[in-house]
């Protein structure tokens, strides 16, 4: 079906308006183009969310302030906080934070934007926005670490509250530095607030697999994507990159269902495991001791090589799982990819992979799934963590990762039948990107201006 012309060349314009609006925002820009692209189809369809696109791309509140801490020797540091409360008309405002050195708005503005959709594509009742400080956690001592989360939090905290702005983690921030800022909350609101933050610790108000979700759903998503091909991940050979949180549970989960994850990766280079990635030693190396993939390439033995510099994407796969970060997977990198015959790339990550990138796997036939819809798992679970804190409850793994797994099925089912709907079919980034906004549209015109 061709794309209405008329829709395509309003969504340019607006399009070209943000661009000025917002110079020096360019990871922003990229999530909204992506966006904006998939959209003329439905606004054409529907007239009446038009208007609403424009509304969309304005957060509802952006926040900045100054986070001063001292390090162990008593020097003071002063690094940015920022909460970009983007959309709340599904409910309060949902998204991690993040704590690293490339943190400015534009970067909390596009994963803000990009958590709109993805929670409204979860069908439960939470909000965008997201978060994070320029504050680089490596090489910090946990004295210091924890002095920095208090200080955010104790400038963070009147900005959040379970029905208001609740916070998770994101890259730089697990369940020891959420520890740390839900302390802080509590010691200054007065209030043992569970629903505040998720991916809190299991024994004070966090809940059962949500360190798990977000790389076993996306390892779901991907079998339900090779599912409708006819294909299963048993004896597939998988590449992940990344080895944080993300990535750990995708190696874990495509390992539980018979899958030969070969790679991991940190910022300095990958390792390449000829028997399959030691779950144990990775979790060990990465979880426990936070060392770096090199460590564990020494550790294993004959069977891995550590390519110090390099990219997994030059490994022959079946499949591939970003799970590291944005723009990490390029145009050249996806023709090695679909060179190699790749059958089905799911982002982990939010927005790893370049627009270039997503054509080229689309136009080979490549089944890809956008992290709106393939990395919705860890929110999905957060939650199910404030549903629990909201009933004073505590599921267990098994009841969180069926729901979860219902969660995933579902959310496939929703982007591939929308993307058919709309004259797009096997296109997920269309269909995410449109099922997402038509659930955010119609709260938004229900709600008015
Ligand atoms: N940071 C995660 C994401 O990108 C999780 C957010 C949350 O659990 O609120 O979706």
């Amino acid at each position: 079906r061709p794309v209405p012309a008329a829709a395509a060349d309003a969504l340019e314009a607006l399009y070209q308006r943000i661009l000025r609006r917002d110079p020096g925002e360019p990871e922003f820009h990229q999530a909204v183009r992506e966006v904006l692209e998939s959209l003329a189809p439905v606004v054409a369809a529907r007239p009446e969310l038009a208007d609403v696109v424009d509304r969309l791309a304005e957060p509802e509140r952006q926040v900045l302030f100054r986070v001063p801490w001292q390090d162990d020797s008593g020097a003071v540091h002063v690094n940015r906080g920022f909460r970009v409360e983007f959309n709340g008309a599904l409910g309060p405002y949902k998204g991690g934070l993040r704590f690293h050195p490339s943190v400015n708005l534009g970067i909390v503005k596009f994963l803000g934007f990009e958590q709109i959709f993805k929670n409204a594509l979860t069908g439960l009742n939470i909000g965008g926005g997201k978060g994070g400080s320029d504050f680089d956690p490596r090489g910090r001592s946990a004295a210091e670490v924890m002095r920095f989360c208090q200080s955010f939090m104790t400038e963070l905290y009147r900005h959040l509250g379970e029905h208001t702005d609740v916070p998770a983690g994101d890259i730089g921030v697990g369940v020891r530095e959420l520890g740390y800022l839900f302390g802080q909350y509590r010691r200054v609101t007065g209030r043992w607030e569970a629903g505040a933050l998720t991916g809190k610790g299991e024994g004070w108000g966090g809940s059962a697999g949500r360190a798990e979700a977000t790389g076993y759903g996306t390892v779901l998503f991907t079998r339900a994507m090779l599912g409708v091909r006819g294909e299963d991940l048993e004896g597939r050979q998988v590449i992940v990159s990344g080895s944080g949180n993300v990535a750990v549970h995708a190696v874990e989960k495509a390992r539980d269902l018979g899958a030969h994850v070969l790679t991991v990766s940190d910022s300095a280079g990958y390792v390449v495991d000829e028997k399959g990635i030691d779950l144990d030693l990775l979790k060990q190396v990465k979880l426990a001791e936070r060392g770096r993939v090199a460590d564990y390439a020494e550790r294993r033995g004959a069977s891995a090589t550590y390519v110090p510099g390099g990219r997994v994407w030059d490994v022959p796969a079946d499949v591939a799982l970003p799970c590291a970060t944005q723009n990490e997977l390029d145009a050249d990198a996806a023709l090695t990819l679909v060179r190699n015959g790749v059958m089905a790339v799911a982002e982990g990550a939010n927005m790893p992979t370049t627009p270039e990138a997503i054509h080229l796997f689309q136009d080979a036939g490549v089944a890809f799934g956008p992290g709106k819809a393939a990395n919705a798992g860890g929110v999905a679970v957060s939650a199910l963590e404030m549903q629990q804190n909201a009933a004073r409850e505590n599921w267990t793994f098994a009841q969180v990762t069926a729901k979860l797994a219902q969660i995933m099925n579902d959310i496939h089912a929703t982007v591939a039948q929308t993307a058919e709907r709309y004259g797009a079919p096997g296109d997920y980034v269309a269909g995410a990107n449109i099922a997402g906004f038509e659930r955010v549209a119609d709260a938004m015109l229900a709600q008015g201006l």
